[in-house]
């Protein structure tokens, strides 16, 4: 059965999660974007106030909520501050390794001090050399009795300055690629560990992104959370659970961004009426609008499909690049609905714009997005449709004719459908031999 509808727990908890963004998120926005920081103390409020970790099993001591509510939760978060919202939800990503991890003890010798002493946690597979091609990692962890010692450096770590801990991925041997990676929880004051200089951003200056540099960490053997071989499908795994919310992210700025155009377009006079009565104005209007709607249903549906236990990789790539390149047009389109107040700092949508400019970039790009549909679409995906030359497509003949009784064959290159018991000795179309012709079965 179909029901889009949110139950009165979900719809209570969005009103929630609504309520505090608008309250603790939107005022202090324009203000901590202008200082480049993360305000950290809105990070610890949503904490106290339960909204965030929410994927943390009940058994270690947290909510136990679905990726649904996260992704309620980040929308209305993402409408009040991209950046914050990046900040806030950086717990779950962080987190998501240890989740998916086979190693019991990490889970409950670390899962319960993020819920119950706001620790945080970042996630680091990027470095400097690469970041879409995550068999690439050269951060090299080696063997020492009990331990790995781990050096490299990690960038672009999201929280990475304000982290208590890290999932890290790293390479037994840069070499074997894929087969070589695997993955650990590193605390970040362990010796030898250095956090870099805030990386200066276009958008999203609310969240702290960094460099982290290891040298010569050394990390005991139990916070392995996936041994060598292991790390890469882990990390994929992760991202299969995490883009679903980088959709959520998309829905909540981009409405944002509607609504302000929206409230403008009411407002601004041009040529003797508002100019919401011009229909060039009213057609963006209404595609922002039909664009929030379908990023939602999309976001929505992969989220579901995850909280339901089954394989949500391809729906959780078509919501993420759907939903970030469609909140990147509607920014853009509010930001042409304002003209020249858009452009300045005194209007909120420039910010909006510089802010989703990243949805597409991380958690994948737009363009590994199509590698893994296009990847899907060449192998597994089962289409409903037959073959080109088994096609019943008959132009020449009515397939409900007295003729319709005899054999066809379809010319595999041209497509010429040709009756008989026989196929031709040439195609009269392509002139290609007997050989390409298939026999299509009855015309009827
Ligand atoms: C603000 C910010 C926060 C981030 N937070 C984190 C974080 O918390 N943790 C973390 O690990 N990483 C994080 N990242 C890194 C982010 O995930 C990477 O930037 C992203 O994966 C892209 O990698 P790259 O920048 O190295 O680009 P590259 O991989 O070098 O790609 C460059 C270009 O080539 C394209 N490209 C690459 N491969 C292919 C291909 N096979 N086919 C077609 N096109 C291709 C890309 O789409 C892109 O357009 C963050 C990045 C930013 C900017």
């Amino acid at each position: 059965m179909l029901n889009f509808s949110l139950t009165p727990e979900q719809e209570a908890f969005r009103q929630k999660v609504r309520a505090f963004a608008l309250k603790e998120v939107l005022p202090v926005a324009a203000y901590y974007d202008e200082k480049d920081e993360t305000p950290k103390v809105v990070i610890r409020k949503a904490y106290e106030a339960g909204l965030i970790n929410l994927d943390i099993p009940q058994k270690y001591g947290g909510q136990g909520l679905g990726l649904l509510e996260s992704c309620l939760a980040t929308e209305e978060m993402a409408a009040a501050c991209a950046g914050t919202a990046t900040s806030l939800f950086d717990n779950s990503l962080g987190m998501e390794p240890v989740l998916l991890s086979k190693n019991e003890a990490i889970k409950e010798r670390y899962l319960p001090k993020i819920a119950k002493e706001f620790k945080m946690i970042c996630f680091a597979t990027s470095e400097p050399t690469m970041g879409s091609d995550v068999s690439a990692i050269r951060c090299q962890v080696a063997k020492d009795g009990d331990s790995y010692i781990l050096n490299g450096t990690k960038y672009w770590i999201t929280n990475g300055g304000l982290a208590d801990y890290a999932s890290v991925f790293a390479t037994v041997d840069p070499k074997s690629k894929h087969e070589g990676i695997c993955a650990f929880l590193v605390e970040m004051n362990w010796p030898g560990v250095t956090v870099g200089r805030p990386i200066p951003k276009m958008g999203q200056r609310c969240s702290n992104t960094v460099g982290i540099h290891f040298n010569n960490v050394r990390v005991p053997l139990e916070n392995m959370l996936a041994e060598p071989g292991k790390g890469f499908v882990l990390a994929m795994k992760t991202f299969a659970r995490t883009r679903p919310t980088i959709g959520a992210f998309g829905v909540g700025a981009a409405r944002s961004a509607m609504e302000h155009a929206l409230d403008y377009a009411k407002k601004r006079r041009a040529f003797g009426s508002a100019i919401s009565g011009f229909q060039a104005i009213q057609f963006k209007l209404a595609e922002m609008y039909q664009k929030v709607e379908t990023a939602r249903l999309l976001t929505w549906r992969s989220a579901w499909e995850s909280d339901q236990g089954r394989d949500a990789n391809v729906s959780a790539s078509i919501a993420k690049m759907y939903a970030t390149e469609a909140a990147l047009e509607v920014a853009n389109e509010a930001l042409q609905v304002f003209a020249g107040y858009g452009y300045t700092k005194m209007f909120p949508v420039e910010k909006i714009l510089r802010d989703v400019r990243l949805l597409r970039i991380y958690e994948g790009t737009s363009e590994v997005q199509r590698v893994i549909l296009a990847g899907y679409l060449l192998g597994a995906y089962q289409p409903i449709m037959p073959a080109l030359e088994d096609l019943p497509m008959h132009r020449e003949v009515d397939p409900l004719s007295a003729e319709a009784g005899q054999t066809a064959w379809r010319c595999r290159m041209c497509g010429h459908v040709h009756y008989g018991d026989e196929a031709p000795e040439q195609c009269p179309y392509c002139f290609f031999p007997k050989t390409a012709f298939k026999r299509m079965g009855q015309a009827d």
